[in-house]
C-alpha cells in the first residue's frame, strides 16, 4: 500500500483499478484486506477524503503518546470546521452531559439539517474525515449481536463474525482481570443474570485491543488493513481524495469519480468493482450524488437511543495500580456487558469513567467512579431517513443532507424499561453520582444503521443484496453499518465488519475465477 502522505508533487490519481473503495474505516479496510488476502492480483484503490493523522494509516488516536500530538490528530479528523476551542483529548469527557449537540473529539456534527419542524431530529448526527473514520476513535466495544438483533437470512453470520473478530483484533479477556472488573460484574450478575440464557449473561466486554509489554494498543482500521493490505504492491491508499459520484452504465458501475482535495482536480477511474464505505450517511450521500436512488435509500435510519448514568462503586478498597502503562478510562474496572434480549432490548456497557463528571468529597478509590450507557434498539420506521437536498451543498460540495427523525411511542417505553433497568444496575453497583440518569441526544450513540440495508429479496425495503451489493447494479457494494437491516442494540462496528468480509470475499470470487 503507497504512502498516503506522499506530497501533491509526487501523487497521481490511479487511471485504473480492479476495485475502487470509498471510505478507508474499518469497513473499507475490511474489503482492503479480504480482497489482499484473497485475490493479491487485484489492483486496489482506496480513496479517503480526510487527511492521514496517525501512523501507521488508519491507527488509533488513543495509542498516541503525545497529548498535543493526539489533540492535533483529532482535530484534523474533524473535517472542515474542527473544534476552535482547546478541547480535552479525552474521548469519554462529557459523559454525563446534557449538552445536545455535544462534539466528540476526532468528530463533527451536521450544520444543517439535523432537524426538521416538528421531529425529534438527530442533534448529534457526527462524522469522522480521516484515514481510519470513526474507527481511529472508537471505543473499541465489540459485542456479538444476539436473538432479534442477528440477521437471520444469513446462515453463515458466526462464521462473518469471528472472521469480524480477527480483523479487528477482538479479545474478550484483555482487560476481563482488570482489579475490580470481577467485582464489577459480580454484583451486575447477582442483580441481572436471573432468566437469560449462558451467552446473554453479564460477561466481559469484547475489546478491540491487545495488551503490549508497553501498554494497551487500540485496534483502529490500520489493524483492519494488516500486514497484508499494507505490503500489498496493487493497493493504493489516497487520503484527502473525495469520491464525488459513481459511475454506472446500464446495470454495471464501471467506475468513480474522484476529487483531490489538495489540488481540486478531478478524475474518473474506471473499475468493473466499487465498493460505497463511506459512513452511514455519506454512503447514501454518494449513492444519491451519482443518481442511484433505490426507494429505501437513506431510509429506515436508525441511532440506538442511549441512557447513561453514573456510580462511585461501594466498598471497593485502592489496588495496585494496575496501569498497563496506558492512561485510558479502563484499567482499574475493565469493560463489562449486560446484553440484549428481546425481552430487553436493550445493551449495557459498564466501564471506568477516568473522573468523576460531578464534584465528589473525599478520596476516591481509583477506578471506582464508573459509567453505565445503555443503548437501545429503534422501533424501526421507514419514514426515518437521511434524504439529500439538490439544491444546497455541504462543505464538501455533496448533497446537504436532510434528517428526518422521530422516536415512536414504544421507542419511548423501551428508554423507560431502560432506565429502570439502569438504575437496578446502578444501585447493584454502589452510590448514583445523579439520582436521575441522563438520555442523549438522539444521534449520540454514532451508531448510525440501516441507510443503505441488506435484504434477503428486493422488494422496496432494502438497498443491497446478502452479499453487500446494490440491487440492479452489479459490481457496485456498499459497507459499513448503514448496511446493517435489524434493529441492533449492541455496538455495530463487529457486524458491519463482518458483513463486509460477505461482500468482499463475493469480489475475490468474481475476480479470481474470471
Ligand atoms: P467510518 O469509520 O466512519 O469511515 C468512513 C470513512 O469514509 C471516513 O473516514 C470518511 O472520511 C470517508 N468518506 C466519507 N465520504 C467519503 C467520500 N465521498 N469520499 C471518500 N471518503 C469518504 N462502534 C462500536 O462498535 N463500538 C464502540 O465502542 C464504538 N465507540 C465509538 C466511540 C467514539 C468516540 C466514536 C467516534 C465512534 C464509536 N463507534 C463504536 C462507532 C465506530 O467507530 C463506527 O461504527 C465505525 O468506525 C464505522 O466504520 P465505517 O468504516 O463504516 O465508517
Amino acid at each position: 500500500m503507497t504512502d498516503p502522505t506522499a506530497t501533491p508533487g509526487e501523487r497521481r490519481l490511479p487511471t485504473d483499478a480492479d476495485v475502487v473503495i470509498i471510505g478507508s474505516g474499518p469497513a473499507g479496510a475490511a474489503y482492503a484486506r479480504i480482497l489482499s488476502e484473497r485475490a493479491p492480483s487485484a489492483r486496489l484503490v482506496i480513496v479517503e477524503a480526510g487527511p492521514c493523522v496517525s501512523t501507521p494509516p488508519g491507527a488509533h488516536v488513543k495509542n498516541i503518546a503525545d497529548p498535543d500530538e493526539r489533540a492535533r490528530a483529532q482535530r484534523r479528523s474533524e473535517g472542515p470546521r474542527p473544534h476552535v476551542d482547546d478541547v480535552s483529548s479525552d474521548t469519554m469527557d462529557g459523559y454525563t452531559s446534557a449538552e445536545a449537540r455535544l462534539q466528540r473529539p476526532g468528530t463533527f456534527l451536521l450544520t444543517s439539517g439535523w432537524r426538521q419542524d416538528g421531529e425529534d431530529g438527530l442533534p448529534a448526527a457526527a462524522m469522522s474525515s480521516n484515514v481510519g473514520g470513526m474507527g481511529a476513535h472508537w471505543t473499541g466495544a465489540c459485542p456479538r449481536p444476539g436473538e432479534s438483533e442477528r440477521i437471520d437470512f444469513l446462515d453463515d453470520l458466526d462464521d462473518l463474525l469471528d472472521e469480524a473478530e480477527r480483523l479487528l483484533g477482538v479479545s474478550a479477556d484483555a482487560l476481563a482481570d482488570a482489579p475490580l472488573a470481577s467485582t464489577v460484574r459480580a454484583r451486575l450478575s447477582a442483580a441481572l443474570d436471573d432468566g437469560r440464557t449462558p451467552d446473554r449473561r453479564v460477561q466481559p466486554m469484547p475489546l478491540a485491543v491487545r495488551r503490549t509489554d508497553s501498554g494497551l494498543v487500540w485496534s483502529g482500521a490500520d489493524v483492519v488493513f494488516g500486514d497484508e493490505t499494507r505490503s500489498n504492491p496493487n493497493a493504493v491508499l489516497i487520503d484527502e481524495a473525495l469520491a464525488t459520484r459513481v459511475l454506472v452504465d446500464g446495470e454495471r458501475v464501471t467506475g468513480a469519480r474522484v476529487r483531490d482535495l489538495r489540488t481540486g482536480e478531478e478524475q474518473e477511474i474506471p473499475s468493473p468493482f466499487v465498493v460505497v464505505a463511506a459512513d452511514s450517511l455519506r454512503t447514501p450521500q454518494v449513492l444519491h450524488a451519482s443518481g442511484i436512488r433505490p426507494p429505501a435509500l437513506g431510509r429506515y435510519l436508525n441511532d440506538q437511543p442511549q441512557i447513561v448514568h453514573a456510580v462511585r462503586l461501594r466498598d471497593v478498597d485502592p489496588v495496585a495500580d494496575a496501569s498497563t502503562g496506558d492512561t485510558t478510562i479502563t484499567a482499574q474496572s475493565g469493560v463489562s456487558w449486560v446484553p440484549f434480549t428481546d425481552a430487553l432490548p436493550f445493551h449495557g456497557q459498564v466501564m471506568q469513567l477516568d473522573a468523576s463528571p460531578v464534584p465528589i468529597e473525599g478520596d476516591i478509590v481509583p477506578g471506582s467512579i464508573v459509567g453505565l450507557g445503555w443503548f437501545c434498539a429503534k422501533d424501526l420506521q421507514a419514514s426515518d431517513r437521511v434524504a439529500f437536498d439538490d439544491g444546497e451543498v455541504d462543505d464538501y460540495g455533496m448533497p446537504a443532507m436532510r434528517i428526518h427523525y422521530t422516536l415512536t411511542d414504544r421507542d419511548r417505553a423501551t428508554l423507560d424499561t431502560a432506565r429502570r433497568a439502569i438504575l437496578e444496575a446502578g444501585e447493584s453497583l454502589g452510590e448514583a453520582l445523579d439520582p436521575e440518569p441522563l438520555v442523549f441526544p438522539a444521534g449520540a450513540s454514532l451508531h448510525y444503521q440501516g441507510t443503505v440495508r441488506m435484504g434477503a429479496v428486493d422488494d422496496g425495503t432494502s438497498v443491497c443484496d446478502s452479499r453487500s451489493q446494490v440491487w440492479g447494479v452489479r459490481g457496485l457494494h456498499v459497507a459499513g453499518n448503514g448496511v446493517i437491516p435489524t434493529a441492533t442494540a449492541c455496538n455495530p462496528t463487529l457486524t458491519g465488519v463482518a458483513l463486509a468480509v460477505r461482500g468482499a470475499r463475493h469480489i475475490a470470487d468474481a475476480l479470481t475465477t474470471h
